[in-house]
């Protein structure tokens, strides 16, 4: 198709931020630090390779994931505790802190809550920033693999993709069936993940993580959480997933209490009056 004579001075329009964030609530510095100051470690959970585990964090505790043993990266879902339908919104998180999030940044909740889940409170990977191919590390642009896609593009049926570590891992801590705990899997935070878009074509691109072990990415629990993680078949997704070709780590979950958590108070839920203008 040609192009109109006014293509030059459209395509020159210089864009604005869709949200930006000198509105946004901030999360409190002293809280941030005090909540980086780990005083008791409650529980661990090891994640095995290819596979998935619950946790539980309340309010206020620090939970940390580290990478242990080699590369890999981890796919993470977040619950309100109390109340499954109050979940980890990937979407909305990237609108508002852009595609990777790091130190600072917040995990917000779907609507119609609206409310930080988690605030980031240390990441080691926080100097990587964005690559020369516009990679960044922890991405919230990416779904989860997962065997629907594997089958639509490869054809088969892979058991251990991120969506069905996911599902099993809280179908097993809910002790609902599979088929009931299937549709609460959602978007993930992509914990150690590099990724980005090509720009010639606009792609989601994937390579080699950066992490090493001991790398880590710690977390303030905003609200009483559930969280799943899985630790993703594609390794360090530096060249494929949805297989058991690539090698594959434990990825490490640890829950502390910590300067921050005696007596902390959630945010309140998003205040919009939900009249949807009726
Ligand atoms: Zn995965």
């Amino acid at each position: 198709m040609s192009e109109p004579a006014d293509a030059a001075q459209r395509r020159a329009i210089v864009p604005v931020i869709c949200y930006p964030t000198d509105t946004l609530p901030q999360p409190d510095a002293a809280l941030m630090r005090a909540a980086t100051e780990k005083l008791q470690k409650r529980h661990e959970v090891t994640v095995p390779p290819r596979d998935a585990r619950s946790f539980h964090v309340k309010a206020g505790q620090t939970f940390r994931i580290t990478s242990i043993e080699g590369p890999q990266v981890g796919d993470l879902n977040l619950w309100n505790a109390d109340d499954l339908t109050e979940r980890f919104f990937s979407g909305k998180t990237r609108a508002l802190h852009g595609t990777h999030v790091t130190t600072g940044d917040r995990l917000w909740s779907s609507l119609p809550y609206l409310r930080p889940m988690a605030t980031i409170v240390e990441d080691t990977l926080g100097w990587y920033g964005l690559d020369a191919y516009g990679g960044g590390v922890h991405d919230v642009i990416g779904t989860r693999c997962d065997p629907y896609t594997h089958n639509l593009l490869s054809g088969g049926h892979y058991h251990h993709c991120c969506h069905s570590n996911l599902t099993r891992a809280l179908a097993e801590e809910t002790g609902l069936p599979l088929a009931e705990a299937e549709p609460h899997i959602h978007d993930v935070l992509n914990v150690f993940m590099c990724t980005g878009f090509t720009r010639d074509t606009g792609q989601y691109f994937m390579k080699a993580s950066p992490v090493r072990p001991g790398d880590h990415i710690d977390f303030m629990a905003e609200v009483d959480l559930v969280g799943a993680l899985s630790a993703c078949p594609g390794g360090d997704c530096g060249a494929t997933h949805s297989s058991d070709t690539a090698p594959c780590f434990p990825l490490l979950v640890e829950v502390f209490d910590s300067a921050a958590t005696p007596g902390y108070t959630s945010p309140p839920v998003n205040g919009y009056d939900k009249t949807h203008g009726c």
